[in-house]
């Protein structure tokens, strides 16, 4: 039969055949996913420029590559990253882009869940639209996962990665399989993406990290831990059962400060069954499973800042939550129009702060990241000045404004850091973190005992 239609090669899908228990009888069974195979979009990519210039190189530009290595392999995880001790990625470093992994739980109908997985460039990562820096890779209905499940999309992902390393089309499938799809077959051992058509000018890619938000990140690398027990951290060991290694510590003397754990100490410890499917992929260690700032910081602590610190500042203000939230709002305004910043939120009310059970105030769900963020420099201006205007000094207020001062003072250098950052403006933003927690830790427990 005649196909009128080309296929639209660059994003046609491949096949991956995933042992899933099926949605009606629960059985487990061979099912066929289609997903885009990373490195074919990174090839499609390549064809079309503008975008993977954005996408891909960030920016920077083509130099950005050479950039990034230079700064990683003079770290001490660099020291053993595949660029480093491996001389022919070396020597293509220039043409090797950065690359993170990234796997999220979306809900897709209102009881589905589904695992979503993405790449991304590292260098993009200051690229303000999501949708030009993650690309789609496949998403599996929570629900139909079993424990074969995860390692085989693992396994397939690596397949992906050392395509990336060899900037070169496969000869065979991910089944070792000849190509069915004579384009696919007519591709192979031609370079990924190269304008002259010679491998040693196509561009690469190779793992720097993975990112995932702390849920996901248990189940990605079968850490035998959850929220309510047993071990939380794979970097310190600490859990939220435990008094002496208690992840909610900010203490100078936390316990978990002292129970740090090496990639190397994590892997002579950890049972052969529960080790991450990531152990044997060049260039991963634990230190390279990334948090992801936004899950950890906006959607997370910074939500119970905002929370109490709205209520804590209407009752300064007015004595009562409903009239200190409307004098708030106005402040708010006036704040937004002298920073030249939108509103993006309606008004201040009560349902804006939610109550746990045990009165906790804390931001609502539907408050987004972003609006938290820019509410959270209102609120830290706002706690700076009632102390500088001498209207509350106490050393309750003192200590909320040093704690909100560290606040600005760790996203400024966030911010501003780019993609390179020193070890001394790390060093400064760790501590002016650690340092909000620390205050925020301390104002609570006082807050507590004044009940
Ligand atoms: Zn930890």
């Amino acid at each position: 039969m005649h196909n009128k239609f080309k296929p639209l090669y660059p994003l046609k899908t491949q096949t991956l055949w995933l042992k899933l228990k099926s949605w009606e009888n629960g059985r487990v069974e061979d099912q066929a996913i289609s997903c885009l195979a990373p490195y074919e979009v990174f090839a499609a990519l390549f064809r079309y420029r503008a975008q993977f210039d954005k996408t891909v190189l960030g920016h920077r530009g083509p130099t950005a590559c050479e950039d990034y290595w230079g700064e990683l392999l003079q770290s001490d995880y660099g020291k053993t990253h595949p660029v480093s001790t491996e001389a022919d990625l070396n020597a293509c470093k220039h043409r090797l882009v950065p690359w993170v992994w990234h796997s999220d739980g979306s809900r897709v109908f209102a009881t589905t869940e589904y695992k979503v997985f993405s790449w991304s460039s590292q260098l993009s990562t200051f690229i303000e639209n999501i949708l030009n820096q993650k690309i789609y890779i496949l998403m599996v209905p929570q629900e139909c996962l079993t424990s074969k499940t995860l390692p085989e999309i693992m396994r397939w992902l690596k397949w992906n990665e050392e395509i990336l390393k060899s900037r070169t089309h496969p000869e065979l499938d991910f089944y070792l399989q000849e190509w069915e799809d004579p384009y696919r077959a007519a591709l192979a051992g031609k370079p990924l993406a190269s304008d002259t058509g010679f491998i040693d000018d196509s561009f690469g890619a190779c793992f720097v990290s993975i990112m995932a938000d702390l849920k996901e990140k248990l189940k990605i690398h079968k850490f035998p831990w959850n929220f309510h027990a047993h071990l939380l951290c794979e970097w310190c060991n600490a859990h939220t059962k435990s008094e002496i290694l208690n992840p909610f510590d900010f203490r100078d003397e936390a316990g978990w400060l002292k129970s740090l754990v090496s990639h190397q100490e994590y892997l002579a410890t950890v049972p052969a069954h529960r080790t991450s499917p990531l152990v044997d992929l060049p260039g991963w260690t634990i230190d390279r499973n990334v948090l992801d700032s936004l899950h950890a910081w906006w959607m997370g602590f910074a939500k119970d800042i905002a929370g109490t610190l709205m209520q804590d500042l209407s009752l300064f203000y007015c004595g009562d939550i409903d009239n200190g939230l409307q004098y708030l709002w106005w402040r708010y305004k006036a704040w937004c129009k002298q920073h030249k910043r939108r509103t993006c939120l309606k008004c201040f009310r009560p349902g804006v702060i939610c109550y746990a059970p045990e009165d906790y105030p804390l931001l609502q769900d539907y408050v987004k990241a972003a609006h938290t963020r820019q509410l959270c420099q209102f609120l830290a201006a706002e706690c700076i000045r009632v102390v500088e205007d001498g209207l509350d000094t106490s050393e309750y207020a003192r200590m909320r404004a040093s704690m909100m001062w560290h606040y600005q003072q760790h996203w400024r250098i966030l911010h501003d850091s780019d993609l390179f950052m020193t070890a001394s403006a790390a060093a400064s933003a760790q501590h002016h973190g650690f340092c909000v927690l620390k205050y925020y830790q301390e104002l609570a427990y006082w807050s507590y005992c004044e009940g």
